[in-house]
């Protein structure tokens, strides 16, 4: 039987939200996003002609076709821990991987990724009872943090084949909220992921494509630069999160971007420091979006930057998009977003894949 264009909506719909469950289930801190490289590579590899890893670990994917080429690309990491030292007791103390404000660490339970399997852990601390007045109003920082496995020793805990730099994470798992909205950890940038690959599903580009699922993003775009170099793409879209103001504690005129009302294109980040996009890729964006019908915000950050940042200075240069799912509260493991905003991104980008001929001549 036929299906009708509406249920073809409804069937991407749930695609999107169980690679988005999937992804954010699975563990992958930078530099050790091996999980979260197959996952992808198991979605995108019928889809193009090559698949390889490159040596600081990218995933990258080639569907060869005419020019211009574009890169898309999304960074796979996400922020976690690494266990630092043991003390003999079996306590594990942690570096931290990425940016964690730590009180949001306090009291979380973690898996810790040893040899042998993951061990679930607790991020403890000092007793609330034993604290001075003064040491209440204060933020417990990371250091006076460890974690408990239940191991009375140092030998115990070596045994479970957790030694330095074992990975560690947030135990959360994903759910739903009301509507289209859905809660978990890492959608920074596993939303952007599921964009990217559903955008690549949906194209009917004829141009050289390159998908990259690029690693090491929140220590320093690391993945992207040396990608970027090795690919040396006409064009280049990177897929990320950013930070909506439609929830208490942030003003409107700090972010007027909202969840659910489509994908949000950066115009500048950390107030230009970041990127600019540049003008021949706005009209391609925009264009591309008035031309489809397809909703997008308008966002001019102030604070924060994507892989796009160090694409764009790649080589010569290389004109960049960025497109964002608006995502509340980013590096936390209690992050929200609106399944809706990656379906219209995805929308987006596989309608800027065909489009880009016409924009840019080369
Ligand atoms: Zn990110």
């Amino acid at each position: 039987m036929l299906k009708s264009p509406n249920a073809k909506r409804v069937d991407s719909m749930s695609d999107i939200r169980s690679l988005l469950e999937k992804l954010s289930n699975a563990h992958g801190i930078s530099g050790r996003e091996g999980a979260i490289l197959e996952i992808v590579r198991g979605e995108i590899s019928s889809l193009v002609d090559e698949v390889r890893t490159d040596a600081l670990g990218n995933l990258i994917a080639i569907k060869h076709g005419e020019k211009p080429s574009i890169m898309i690309e999304a960074h796979a990491d996400e922020i976690g821990l690494m266990v630092k030292y043991v003390d003999e007791k079996g306590f594990i103390y942690f570096a931290k991987i990425g940016g964690w404000f730590d009180q949001t660490l306090l009291n979380q339970r973690v898996i810790v990724h040893g040899t042998s399997g993951p061990v679930v852990g607790v991020l403890g601390s000092k007793p609330i009872h034993f604290m001075k007045e003064e040491e209440r109003k204060k933020l417990i920082e990371y250091r006076d943090m460890f974690i408990d496995i239940g191991c009375q020793s140092d030998k115990e805990v070596a045994e479970l084949g957790i030694i330095e730099g074992t990975p560690i994470t947030m135990d959360r798992s994903f759910a739903s909220l009301n509507g289209d909205k859905v809660t978990g950890k890492a959608f920074d940038n596993r939303a952007g992921l599921v964009m990217m690959v559903e955008a690549l599903k949906r194209t009917k580009s004829n141009c050289t494509i390159y998908v990259v699922a690029t690693v090491q993003e929140e220590i320093g775009f690391k993945g992207a630069k040396v990608s970027a170099f090795g690919l040396n793409p006409d064009l280049a879209i990177a897929s990320d999160v950013t930070i909506p103001g439609d929830h208490p504690g942030i003003e409107k005129k700090d972010s007027h971007m909202l969840i659910g009302k489509g994908p949000v294109v950066t115009v500048a980040d950390a107030s230009g420091r970041g990127l600019i996009a540049s003008l021949p890729i706005m009209d391609w964006i925009n264009g591309t979006a008035k031309e489809f019908g397809i909703e997008i915000q308008l966002n001019v950050a102030e604070a924060g930057a994507t892989d796009g940042m160090v694409i764009q200075l790649t080589r010569a240069g290389i004109p960049t998009a960025v497109l964002s799912i608006a995502t509340r509260y980013i590096h936390s493991p209690v992050e929200v977003l609106s399944l809706s905003d990656i379906d219209s991104g995805a929308e987006l980008m596989a309608r800027a894949m065909e489009s880009a001929p016409k924009y840019f001549k080369i």
